[in-house]
């Protein structure tokens, strides 16, 4: 299958990757140069420029940061949607605003194209052992027309609903993965001023009722879990930054539904707080370094 990928970062790299180790023709796009050219040494092939990967897809699949970025990729005068090859299918995996996905899932119709909001959780690791949680929101035929792509990144795949959905399911489990994250932060920084050895609570506690992905996948203290951000000090990973946008996505979409979530404001605030720090580009875990107080305090 013909296969465009825009945005080679983090996690659209080795999802590109595990494209092309499936077989497909996978041209990869990206404003930054260095991923592009990686891509091509893994058997991908580079594209120029945006126009060029818009329009060398049977399928098109973005991987990028935020609303802003989908919608200038998107409908842009050289965007996908000016520019994909007729009767493209269209796949925005990047966690967005629910109400950015709707809008250009409606334009691309208009326009004739079919597409999904296709938002993964599994983070890096996920990533590149093609593990993926995809989440998809859009109409039944273009999920079914979707699934070859979807396999050979992920291993759980869901159909959420309409347009928008896959989106709605995202920003709630970030929301409950930044509260989970801050929860085994705080268990740990207390087991370190109890003097107890973070290897004897993580042999307990991941066999016990407070065990969570947070905790046994993505460890936030160096050791039990060696492919963790933790044990690389921190290096991305997930960024902070990231977190505290899909934060701010959940709490926006809170405020808009009536909805209760009091742990999750003050998930704002402390990923906040961290960022200010200028710690922004650091992985999502490096939160332990504020809850510990252990390292420069941000100011
Ligand atoms: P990233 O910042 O590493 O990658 C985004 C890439 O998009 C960068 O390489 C950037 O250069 C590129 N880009 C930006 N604007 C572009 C444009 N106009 N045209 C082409 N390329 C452009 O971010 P990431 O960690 O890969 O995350 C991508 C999305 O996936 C985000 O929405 C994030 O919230 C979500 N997500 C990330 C993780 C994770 O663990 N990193 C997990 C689940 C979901």
């Amino acid at each position: 299958m013909k296969i465009a990928f825009i945005g080679l970062g983090n996690m659209g790299a080795p999802m590109a990757a595990n494209l092309v180790k499936a077989q497909h023709h996978v041209t990869g796009y990206d404003i930054v140069a260095l991923p592009v050219a990686a891509l091509a040494e893994k058997g991908g092939h580079a594209a120029a420029s945006m126009v060029e990967a818009a329009a060398s897809g049977d399928i098109v699949v973005t991987m990028l940061p935020a609303g802003p970025q989908v919608r200038q990729v998107y409908l842009g005068p050289d965007g996908i949607i000016a520019r994909a090859k007729r009767g493209a299918l269209l796949i925005d995996c990047s966690t967005i605003d629910v109400e950015t996905a709707r809008l250009v899932a409606a334009e691309a119709k208009k326009a004739g194209f079919e597409m999904l909001d296709a938002p993964v959780s599994g983070g890096t690791i996920g990533a590149e052992a093609a593990t993926l949680t995809f989440m998809v929101g859009g109409t039944a035929e273009a999920f079914a027309r979707a699934q070859p792509v979807l396999q050979a990144m992920g291993r759980t795949i869901i159909h959420a609903g309409a347009s928008g959905s896959g989106q709605s399911a995202k920003i709630c489990n970030n929301m409950m993965l930044a509260v989970a994250m801050i929860g085994v932060c705080e268990g740990f920084a207390l087991a370190e001023k109890l003097g107890l050895p973070t290897q004897t609570l993580f042999d307990i506690c991941s066999k016990s009722t407070s065990q969570s992905w947070a905790m046994t996948g993505y460890c936030p203290v160096p050791g039990p879990v060696p492919a963790a951000p933790s044990n690389r000090n921190y290096a991305a990973g997930f960024t902070a930054a990231n977190m505290l946008k899909d934060l701010r996505l959940a709490q926006a979409a809170a405020g808009a539904t009536g909805s209760v979530a009091p742990l999750a404001a003050g998930a704002v605030n402390l990923y906040q707080l961290f960022v200010d720090g200028g710690n922004g580009a650091l992985d999502f875990s490096g939160i332990m370094q504020l809850l510990r107080g252990a390292g420069p305090l941000p100011r």
